[in-house]
């Protein structure tokens, strides 16, 4: 399905996700990277070695949650978009899911998007809280996107809306 459609099962997306209980302790990276090809920046972008050093190139990342930290560091490194960070906690009724983003122009911090699911539907609306763009970052900004808390697992893109 993922070749054919660019969407991965609903089983894949499950494994990779943290359980609840993590989710709630603080911020936390996913990986949704699905696909065995030659690729590891991820690895070495993580100041903490919270992913398992790749034996083979074509390794497919493995997360360690209880080490994670959230910092989002490795969200531009990733040349897939696959990594997310999810701050479950972030307000009383909201979380963030913080997404890579390529697009021009940015959105801006407060501009209220679509939310779209890893199949591009829409699924509510989300308010832009940061829009991170440093040098080092390469052209791949990171957005910050607050949405209800039980969306958090859901929402992995976005639209600016029409004009
Ligand atoms: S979010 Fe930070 S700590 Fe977690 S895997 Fe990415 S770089 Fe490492
Ligand atoms: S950098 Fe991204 S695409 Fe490459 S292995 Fe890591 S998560 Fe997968």
């Amino acid at each position: 399905m993922l070749e054919e459609t660019g969407i991965p099962e609903a089983g894949k997306v499950e494994a990779s996700l943290p359980s609840q209980e993590r989710l709630e302790q603080g911020p936390v990276a996913v990986f949704e990277c699905f696909t065995e090809i030659p690729c590891d920046p991820c690895y070495y972008s993580c100041p903490i070695e919270a992913i398992a050093e790749f034996h083979d190139i074509n390794d497919l990342p493995e997360l360690d949650f209880e080490k994670c930290t959230g910092c989002g560091q490795c969200i531009s490194n990733c040349p897939g978009l696959a990594i997310f960070v999810l701050d479950y906690n972030y307000r009383e009724e909201k979380g963030v899911v913080r997404v890579p983003y390529e697009y021009s122009p940015l959105p801006e911090e407060g501009e209220i998007v679509q939310a779209l699911d890893r199949t591009g539907e829409v699924v509510g609306e989300a308010r832009v809280e940061r829009v991170q763009n440093a040098e080092k970052q390469d052209r791949t900004a990171v957005i910050w996107l607050a949405v209800p808390k039980e969306q958090v697992l859901t929402v992995r893109n976005f639209e600016r809306m029409e004009d």
